[in-house]
């Protein structure tokens, strides 16, 4: 293996693209953003990236053949044996050769896949995860997503939708619409948007809570002030918490029995609540999964942050390259 190369981590999202220079030991050299450009179906996106990365590179002094490779992480289903998109809905990409595209664009090997999936990587090289072969990587932001890591590789399915577990079904009745056009998924209830909408809802009947004060201020309520007021003990606070943790919790068991993993990483926006949702979260998988599987669990925060995709990328292009 050639000493001192870099490889490009691309996490693509809908409004902007993460890049990253990342050295061989998956440390991070330089890191940036761009704009996406979602016009005419997203077509100038792969040469935006290209360019933007020779534009740093010559800011740095160094040439094209510093890089061995790109990684590259979209939003959506992805056909990883070719590295094409099955369909990125906020890009408008469907049935896109990105993989193709890209290295076209670029000059240079380029590997593609999910963005959850990518984060679970870049957690299990370098993060949350290091030292685990089995993983299973849950984000919880505005949507939940999941990257399920086996024996050292991502599990994709046929149709690049394996993982997606903020949509296992939860309520079976009376659900919330999820994004998918389903109703009641777990995203519906244990997303930053789930548990807003949750605590809002029951507010008439809890006059007596913090959460009641804090809307009459704010006329809105976030995740943080929900985790906040159980942390204070408000007991209606708690009610939701428990209500979230229990689905999550449920999901988890059942995912927990049949993959037999050893990490359970949590990452986004909701895991800053830390022991105020990971506690009850623990209790309920506890109570809901078999003895010898929680045994060898261990349930841990993300520690990558917003870096666990451009790093999972390039432990990707890595991979692929069998520079690892
Ligand atoms: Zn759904």
């Amino acid at each position: 293996m050639e000493k001192n190369q870099w490889t490009v981590g691309v996490d693509l999202g809908g409004t902007s693209i993460k890049m990253a220079f990342i050295n061989d030991e998956g440390r991070i050299i330089d890191k940036w953003e761009i704009p996406t450009d979602l016009s005419e179906k997203g077509r100038f996106i792969t040469r935006d990236i290209a360019k933007s990365i020779e534009e740093k590179l010559e800011q740095k002094g160094e040439t094209k053949d510093k890089l061995v490779g790109l990684g590259m992480g979209a939003p959506g289903f992805i056909n990883f044996e070719n590295g094409s998109i099955f369909e990125a809905v906020n890009i408008g990409w469907k049935n896109y050769p990105l993989q193709e595209k890209m290295e076209e664009a670029i000059g240079l090997p380029v590997a593609v896949d999910n963005d959850a999936n990518l984060a679970a990587l870049g957690e299990m090289w370098k993060g949350a995860g290091e030292g685990a072969k089995d993983l299973l990587c849950i984000t919880l932001g505005t949507g939940v997503g999941g990257g399920v890591i086996s024996n050292g590789a991502i599990i994709h399915g046929i149709g690049g939708m394996a993982g997606e577990i903020g949509h296992i079904t939860s309520i079976t009745d009376g659900g919330y619409t999820c994004n998918c056009g389903r109703k009641g998924c777990l995203e519906t209830v244990a997303s930053a948007t789930g548990i807003r909408r949750l605590a809002i809802e029951g507010l008439e009947k809890h006059t007596e809570s913090e959460l009641y004060t804090v809307f009459q201020k704010q006329q809105d309520l976030t995740t943080k002030d929900v985790f906040d007021a159980a942390r204070n003990q408000d007991a209606y606070a708690l009610s939701i918490v428990d209500h979230v943790t229990y689905h999550l919790g449920l999901a988890l068991s059942n995912v927990a029995i049949l993959l037999n993993f050893q990490k359970l990483v949590i990452g986004g926006g909701v895991s800053m609540a830390g022991e105020t949702l990971l506690e009850p979260l623990d209790r309920h998988i506890k109570a809901l999964t078999l003895p010898g599987v929680y045994q060898g669990l261990e349930i841990v925060r993300a520690t990558l942050g917003n870096d666990a995709g451009v790093i999972g990328c390039a432990w990707l292009i890595n991979k692929k390259l069998n520079r690892l």
